[in-house]
């Protein structure tokens, strides 16, 4: 362990620290030095004690860890949250697709992306991997809340509600890649929308075009039966032998869902090193079906956590989406150790990184790791006693115990709440909301 300095930036103080590091070493009173929107020092309180920090946040016996990173999502469509329960994914796709068409342009993503990543901040998001239209907007939003961003272009096989066809979505691609490399903050992919959306010649277009900016591929896959029934149809194929074919099952790809698979389709997806994005509360709720978790882990497949957007699994709450996991894959394995809370902690933090193919800067609470981290308050009646830190976070926290969020050293949530002013956004939102219920009314 790197030995406290004389001065930082900002000292976290009193916290029971998981560094998420692959030992899982924990400190039960420990501090966390930041200097320089990086993690500088970790240790025991008594090594700290002469540490002059320009601010000090103390965790008061709180947990203290890495911040989640969210890698699969669409905050903006938030705008749509609760529009359209009750149904399958092809009938969740034909309402939602009706809504965005009228809805969305680059003001109404800004306003529900700043929405979403608000909630996101608060409920212990530090990074997130964000598909959706009109991405400048989301970039623009995470920027005003302080949030660590994946994003770029989308590709879909029509022309789509930002109404871009197929050879200037190419050129938009392109242009959003060489505007934002190197962005503080950003970090960059591809996102293909599904091989039920993008035909074999456009899918190998995405895959060439990602090889030559060096940026890799996220994108959905075997999400719903619907969706194996469309891919047969337009591939002759499942979705993930239809990427493979498009040269899209490689080191740095990462699929979103990833629920239907087959036992070869497993282990090319761990000789790969193909991440996948584990989304159970839309799973659930879409009645998608119980991804074969465990199966995947047990391969050696990088496995993390995503909350989907909130229309449909209706929030983006990642300490719900941790207790799901765990309780869908010990009830589909009938084994109550199938998966560890521990284990559901690191796919929400240093998998998470991992697969979002960031686990050399975030993740892990080490020195040089990027300063995003988190503090748990264990003082609500649920939280005590806490006898194992991740059962707690697993089984018993919920998202309004978070009380402090930091991104790349930075504030973002402060004694649970919000530092961005996001009040000009929800008016927006709800200005949304209105003229969606008033069409919604009158068809
Ligand atoms: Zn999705």
């Amino acid at each position: 362990m790197t030995a406290f300095p004389a001065r930082c930036d900002t000292l976290v103080t009193n916290g029971h620290v998981l560094t998420m590091d692959d030992a899982f070493t924990a400190i039960r009173d420990g501090a966390v030095a930041i200097s320089k929107g990086r993690i500088a020092a970790i240790g025991p309180m008594a090594e700290a004690a002469g540490v002059a920090a320009r601010a000090v946040i103390d965790a008061r016996g709180g947990i203290v860890l890495p911040g989640f990173v969210n890698t699969h999502c669409h905050a903006a469509m938030v705008l749509f949250r609760g529009l359209a329960d009750d149904r399958p994914l092809d009938g969740f796709l034909k309402a939602v697709w009706a809504a965005e068409a009228a809805h969305v342009t680059p003001e109404t993503v800004r306003a529900g992306a700043a929405l979403g990543l608000a909630e996101m901040a608060l409920g212990g998001v530090t990074h997130v991997v964000d598909m959706y239209f009109h991405p400048d907007a989301t970039v623009d939003a995470a920027r005003h809340v302080g949030i660590g961003l994946t994003a770029g272009p989308v590709f879909i096989g029509f022309d789509g509600i930002d109404h871009l066809p197929w050879p200037e979505r190419l050129r938009f691609a392109e242009a959003f890649v060489t505007r934002h490399r190197g962005t503080e903050g950003l970090d960059l992919m591809l996102m293909p929308h599904s091989a039920y959306t993008l035909d074999a010649a456009q899918l190998a277009e995405v895959t060439a075009l990602s090889e030559r900016l060096g940026v890799p591929v996220h994108i959905h896959a075997a999400e719903a039966p619907s969706e194996m029934a469309l891919v047969a149809a337009r591939h002759g194929t499942t979705p993930v032998r239809a990427l493979d074919r498009a040269g899209m099952i490689r080191p740095g790809t990462l699929l979103a869902h990833a629920v239907h698979l087959d036992d070869a389709e497993i282990a090319l997806l761990a000789e790969r090193g193909v991440a996948m994005a584990h989304c159970p509360l839309s799973n659930a709720k879409l009645a998608s079906g119980a991804a074969r978790l465990c199966d995947l882990r047990s391969a050696g497949a990088v496995t993390s956590l995503g909350t989907d957007g909130a229309a449909s699994g209706n929030d983006l709450d990642m300490f719900r989406t941790m207790r799901l996991a765990a309780q869908m894959a010990i009830l589909a394995s009938g084994a109550p150790d199938a998966l560890p809370a521990r284990d559901v902690v690191a796919m929400a933090t240093r998998e998470g990184a991992r697969a979002a193919g960031l686990g050399a800067r975030k993740g892990r609470l080490t020195a040089g790791m990027d300063a995003d981290l988190i503090v748990v308050d264990l003082s609500s009646p649920h939280l005590i006693p806490s006898y194992d830190p991740y059962s707690s976070l697993v089984y018993a926290a919920g998202r309004s115990d978070v009380a402090h969020v930091m991104a790349r050293g930075r504030p973002i949530v402060a004694d649970r709440r919000i530092v961005a002013d996001v009040t000009s956004d929800i008016a927006a939102v709800r200005a949304v909301a209105s003229s969606i219920s008033a069409s919604a009314l009158r068809a």
